[in-house]
């Protein structure tokens, strides 16, 4: 009930700052997990958590409430990866039915597996900061356990901006990003002037002051409307092919083992380079990278 006024309200001012909604859209929602409103903790993000199955219902509200906005403002076709954890957090039956809807891994273009060039718009709910940023919850880029660093072309990543990189090689811009003050600031620095939705401000990497979910439902809504309101406004990012890979990782034996690779270079103790045509190579390369042991089934 309360959404929905809030709903009403919205709509209403989207119309008074007179943008306009374009019709047959084609958006892409990209779903991470520790930048979901009032996720702080392990409790939050896994199948081990205590409080995991209420989170998963709120991670899947603020992807409906990133659909239904997109909706409003013209989307006729959205395609959402769930891109946390085990690839399997959202909730499909509470999803509506006329989207479709990419689960689990391992998958070549990663948290943008489905991407194409016919996309118009990606968003990104539920994100976070990267693994070199000293500020945000749950900070870490693609495995927190492992990388230290992931860097394109010299530029210091996140994983919004890895793939914003992807989505611009499809010439797709990303639009839209929710998470926390730190994770909207990083990526607004990197990819741009994105909207952003801060559903929490970061105290550390397990602690923040939060809005509530139907606060944040209703922020989400509010700025997919206002970034597909301004469609023109946004760029795809694009890195300059050859793109020249970098990850640093916290321990040594994987740099030394991957440097074995006759196309992958050592950089220093922890840091291999690899360099790929395009973000579908490098996409592909970190994949694997992060993904493959020799243990690996099935
Ligand atoms: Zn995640």
């Amino acid at each position: 009930m309360i959404r929905s006024i809030v709903i009403t309200a919205v709509a209403t001012l989207t119309l008074a700052t007179g943008a306009t909604a374009q019709q047959g859209l084609k958006v892409y929602i990209s779903a991470d997990m520790e930048g979901v409103v009032g996720a702080v903790t392990g409790d939050q993000l896994g199948p081990s958590g205590f409080e995991y199955g209420r989170f998963r219902q709120i991670m899947t509200n603020e992807v409906n409430a990133a659909i239904e906005a997109a909706r409003a403002m013209g989307a006729t076709e959205i395609l959402v990866s769930d891109s946390h954890g085990n690839g399997e957090n959202l909730l499909i039956e509470e999803l509506p039915a006329d989207i479709q809807l990419v689960r689990s891994w391992p998958r070549p273009l990663m948290m943008m597996e489905g991407i194409d060039e016919s996309f118009d718009a990606a968003i990104l709910i539920g994100y976070h900061a990267s693994t070199t940023n000293t500020q945000g919850v749950r900070a870490h880029t693609i495995s927190s356990a492992s990388l230290t660093a992931v860097r394109l072309n010299g530029v210091e990543m996140m994983e919004a901006s890895i793939n914003a990189a992807i989505a611009g090689d499809f010439g797709v811009p990303v639009v839209m990003i929710s998470g926390d003050d730190a994770t909207v600031e990083e990526a607004r620095r990197i990819i741009g002037d994105v909207e952003g939705a801060v559903v929490k401000w970061s105290y550390g990497f397990h602690s923040a002051r939060t809005i509530m979910p139907e606060a944040s439902y209703a922020l989400i809504d509010e700025r997919v409307r206002a970034a597909l309101g301004r469609l023109d406004d946004f760029e795809p990012y694009r890195m300059e092919g050859p793109i020249e890979l970098e990850i640093s990782f916290k321990n040594y034996m994987p740099a030394e083992l991957m440097a074995y690779l006759p196309n992958v270079e050592r950089v220093d103790a922890h840091t291999i380079r690899f360099t790929g045509r395009d973000m579908t190579e490098i996409s592909k390369f970190i994949e694997f990278t992060t993904s493959y042991s020799v243990g690996v089934t099935p």
